[in-house]
């Protein structure tokens, strides 16, 4: 609809010149028939003036001679200009074209107006079609006094030979007219053509830039939401290698994280090809960090590379320091792997939003982590809770079931503390039950799990293991415990022994109450034995029917 409405109006200024032209081509016409006709009319009079002037000076005796004879022999008489004379009556008296015996078949002219009026006023004139010409004639008449009598003296002419020339002149100009119309609107077409294509290509253009920019919003939109979804920076990984380069592009980059120590920057995430810099540096050896604000290694006002990213030699590299909360937690950096690149300000701002999503994630990753960390750790010690321990029982009991391997329980629990304390005092206690923990955290392998269950007790799951490697593992905790020389602000705390009992499953129980039941007979056994020392509760079990059996 909105495309015929402008259709319609790119055709209105051809439409008007056509109309114009038409008009203008039409009063031209008008013009130019009054001016043939003035300059016809002037011209037959001028000859009728001669005419008559050269009568009056022959003074021609009409009476004497024959007019029509007379007329006939008058220069200006000839086949187009015809002269002729009619008396009072209207009787054709001379006709330069017509013999006087003719004269006498031609009808009464007293009717005809050129000559009623030249008989009123003088002179007459008309433009009539003559039937015996076949053309339009213009008619000029005179009165005129010859030897006492008065006449009317007429001169016709035909029109058609200046009517031609007009038609002519008409034609030429219609043509030209066409010619200019029709010139004027292909070349309209042609611009209009033109600027049609162009403007095509212009909104082609722009709508592959809207869709660009909306498939960048969105990438940007979903790099956010990803990020924001991952528990872990392995997660994360895998999220910034994915997405980054769609936004990015071919660009390499990573994210070095800050220690909480504040004095090391170590990469953590990478993309596109592996990171070619330093994977760890010092905070002053970047220029960005150290100013605060992002740093290109070549810009239209330095060449100044960072240290930490001497590997890479000239060749352009980006810092922009990933902030969240009013800290700087990390950078983002980027390698465009030769030294002339110059980084547009479309990349750069898309690397200032992809930073941002980076730093407020990557801070969201470290608050998880913290509190994930609180949730399921000792304050004290910093061993998992006992909330940890239970959770981690069932699963370690599940898995040795799945797996079909053995998995022991010890519990633990300090010898004498009570007396420890009461002797040391309570913060010696603390001191040492961080000690304590510490040197179990040594000694235990990756899967061990070690948990403060509360107070001086702990507890040890070991996965895949069996009685005989849990209580060699116990034996030689309470070795370590023993071995152990305390000391607090240079005061000897003496020695502490340690209390294990040992418990297996799926040998013992396969149920994580009863487990834990087991392990603390097999530890209530230790400590009736004599402390500092560690008991399996199966081998206790077998050792207490012996001693039954013998006393019986
Ligand atoms: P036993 O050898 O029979 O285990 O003797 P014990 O003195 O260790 O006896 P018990 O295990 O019943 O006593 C636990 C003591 O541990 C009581 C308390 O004084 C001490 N204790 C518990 N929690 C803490 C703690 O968080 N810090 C300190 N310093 N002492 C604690
Ligand atoms: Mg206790
Ligand atoms: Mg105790």
């Amino acid at each position: 609809m909105t495309s015929i409405i402008d259709r319609k109006w790119q055709l209105f200024p051809i439409v008007t010149l056509i109309v114009t032209m038409a008009l203008g081509l039409n009063y031209f016409k008008i013009t130019l028939e009054k001016w043939v006709e003035a300059s016809m009319t002037g011209y037959a009079q001028s000859l009728l003036s001669d005419i008559t002037y050269e009568i009056e000076e022959d003074n021609p005796d009409f009476l004497t001679i024959s007019i029509d004879d007379y007329i006939g022999h008058l220069t200006q008489a000839s086949a187009d200009q015809r002269i002729t004379v009619i008396d009072p009556n209207g009787i054709v008296v001379g006709d330069s074209s017509l013999s006087a015996r003719a004269l006498s078949g031609l009808d009464n002219h007293g009717n005809r107006p050129e000559f009623n009026e030249a008989w009123e006023n003088g002179t007459g004139k008309a433009i009539r079609y003559s039937q015996t010409q076949q053309v339009d004639l213009l008619y000029v008449a005179k009165k005129l006094y010859v030897s006492g009598n008065e006449y009317v003296i007429r001169l016709s002419l035909p029109l058609h030979l200046l009517g031609k020339m007009a038609q002519h002149l008409m034609a030429i100009l219609v043509v030209l007219a066409v010619a200019s119309v029709a010139l004027l609107a292909t070349s309209s077409y042609i611009s209009n053509r033109q600027i049609t294509a162009r403007v095509q290509k212009e909104q082609g253009l722009q709508e592959e830039r809207i869709a660009q920019r909306t498939y960048e919003i969105e990438l940007l939109h979903r790099l956010a939401n990803m990020l924001a979804a991952c528990k872990s920076i392995s997660e994360a990984q895998d999220v910034v290698a994915d997405l980054i380069p769609r936004i990015l592009g071919d660009i390499n980059g990573s994210v070095a994280i800050m220690r909480s120590s504040r004095n090391i920057l170590e990469v953590k995430l990478d993309w596109g090809q592996p990171w070619p810099a330093a994977h760890t540096y010092a905070p002053e050896e970047c220029w960005s960090l150290r100013k605060g604000k992002f740093h290109l290694t070549h810009d239209d006002f330095h060449c100044i590379s960072c240290a930490h990213m001497s590997a890479v030699g000239d060749d352009q590299t980006m810092c922009i320091p990933l902030t969240a909360h009013g800290n700087t937690i990390g950078m983002l950096h980027l390698y465009f792997g030769e030294p002339n690149v110059s980084v547009d300000q479309h990349t750069r701002q898309l690397a200032f939003t992809v930073a941002e999503h980076l730093g407020l994630a990557l801070a969201n990753l470290n608050m998880q982590e913290k509190l994930r960390f609180q949730a399921v750790s000792d304050p004290l010690t910093g061993l998992y809770n006992r909330r940890h321990f239970e959770e981690q029982l069932d699963m370690a009991l599940l898995n040795a079931e799945r797996d079909g391997e053995e998995m022991s329980l010890l519990m633990l629990d300090l010898d004498h503390f009570k007396r420890f304390n009461d002797n040391f005092g309570h913060d010696a206690g603390d001191y040492v039950l961080k000690t304590i923990s510490n040197l179990l955290l040594e000694h235990a392998s990756s899967n061990d799990i070690v948990c403060r269950l509360g107070g001086e007790e702990l507890a040890i799951i070991v996965p895949n293991s069996n009685a005989e490697q849990a209580l060699t593992y116990a034996k030689s905790i309470c070795d370590k415990v023993r071995e152990l020389h305390l000391e607090m602000k240079g005061l000897s705390l003496g020695r502490l022994g340690v209390s294990i009992g040992v418990a297996q499953a799926p040998t013992d129980t396969n149920d994580a109450e009863q487990l834990i039941k087991c392990a603390d007979i097999a530890l209530y056994d230790a400590k009736e034995q004599g402390r500092d020392r560690a008991i399996h509760y199966a081998k206790s079990l077998e050792q207490k029917k012996k001693a039954q059996l013998s006393s019986v």
